[in-house]
């Protein structure tokens, strides 16, 4: 992380030590600013705790996309992740939990083969293992560059939450910003729990596509966590300062049956 950063909330000059220590939540405004996947791994869950499975997927060029592999590489080497999800099981409050984190650095978050994969693999673990699925989304949708590849992870994801109900494993999805696209439109809007960060972006169509489409005036906040909880699509916002509580009481209260309450 650079020595400080401009608050995209107030403005104000913020410095990695104080940064660091709020998890990159702004002491004057209350701005969440965007974690990356290890950070929010290491701001949730049981210190130590987090055994990253699956870590070998990669994603290839399928469609041979125009400069698709470059973007990739890149992607890799910015972000030391090898996709846009990083997976695997964690301890939450000392009960045993199946985990997926997204992380926005790496090609907006956007989910291919790959991270779709990923996402599933931890939904069947969990109901294979009978633990609790914790899956925070943070993606612009699908990744274009891997066209009806991308677009068949929406139901395939689906099928993944399909199998944690019927084994009675609860899923929780954390919205964070921002929660957009194919991901909003599969797996993250399903969850049995829909938890949010405080103005993370929550919807479809960006606010550009949505103004082109000619749906007329829409409220200025009609893609913020804000509104959408309003409107009974998010169960709760949750300040990260207290998300690893509300996570740990969920999964205890909605788990009790597995964990032997
Ligand atoms: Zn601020």
């Amino acid at each position: 992380m650079a020595e400080f950063l401009k608050c995209s909330g107030c403005g104000r000059v913020l410095f990695h030590t104080e940064l660091q220590q709020s998890w990159k939540v702004c002491g004057h405004c209350g701005w969440h600013h965007r974690l990356s996947a290890r950070e929010r791994i290491e701001a949730t869950f049981d210190p130590g705790s987090f055994e990253e499975l699956d870590a070998e997927l990669r994603s290839t060029d399928p469609l041979g996309f125009p400069e698709y592999a470059d973007k990739l590489a890149a992607a890799e080497q910015k972000t030391g992740l090898r996709d846009a999800v990083v997976s695997g099981t964690a301890m939450l409050g000392g009960l045993p939990v199946c985990a997926a984190v997204s992380d926005f650095a790496f090609m907006g978050g956007s989910m291919g083969s790959v991270a779709g994969e990923k996402i599933v693999r931890t939904l069947e673990r969990a109901a294979e293992t009978r633990r609790a699925a914790i899956v925070f989304c943070a993606s612009g949708g699908a990744r274009m560059q891997e066209g009806m590849l991308s677009l068949m992870q929406l139901p395939k994801t689906i099928a993944g939450v399909q199998r944690c109900r019927e084994a009675g494993v609860p899923y929780i999805a954390v919205f964070t910003d921002p929660t957009m696209a194919g991901v909003l439109a599969s797996y993250a809007s399903v969850a049995d729990v829909i938890l949010a960060e405080p103005r993370a972006m929550v919807g479809f169509a960006g606010a550009r596509v949505s103004k082109q489409a000619g749906v007329g005036k829409v409220p200025d906040d009609f893609q913020m966590a804000e509104f959408a909880h309003k409107h009974g699509f998010i169960d709760r916002i949750v300040p990260r300062a207290e998300m690893r509580d509300v996570l740990a009481a969920l999964v205890r209260i909605l788990g009790a049956r597995l964990y032997g309450g």
